[in-house]
């Protein structure tokens, strides 16, 4: 059973920010954002590629709830997936990272293969 879904039936701690019958949403052990919180849906996708549109449907509307509860609804903040292996994905049950709580850096890059170390 992967982390997360291992957090879903309480395996493993977490500090729940919000919670649906469906979603859950819970702080991000290494924060790298004033605000970190992660949300993923109960039952285990591995990715964004695999989600269906109903659970996206939602996810959307618990993803505003979270940001609402959060009090970040207005101030904005960040979603961000990370799909698969170039995407970064660690954690392989589809996450959503929400980034807020302060104004955030856009600092997107990535590896290149022609670069001599
Ligand atoms: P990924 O790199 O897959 O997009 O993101 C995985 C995220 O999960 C990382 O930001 C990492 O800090 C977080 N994470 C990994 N293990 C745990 C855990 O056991 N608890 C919590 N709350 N977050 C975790
Ligand atoms: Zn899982």
């Amino acid at each position: 059973m992967c982390i997360f879904c291992k957090i879903v039936n309480g395996e493993i701690p977490n500090n729940t920010v919000h919670e649906s019958d469906h979603f859950l949403a819970f702080h991000d052990l290494y924060p790298k954002a004033p605000v970190h919180v992660l949300i993923i849906p109960k039952n285990h996708v591995d990715c964004f590629q695999d989600v269906s549109p109903e659970t996206m449907a939602g996810l959307t509307e618990f993803t505003q709830e979270v940001a609402t509860k959060l009090g970040i609804d207005k101030t904005g903040y960040r979603l961000v997936t990370n799909n698969g292996k170039d995407g970064g994905q660690e954690v392989d049950h589809l996450h959503f990272h929400m980034l807020g709580g302060g104004k955030l850096v856009w600092d997107h890059h990535h590896e290149d293969p022609h670069k001599s170390l």
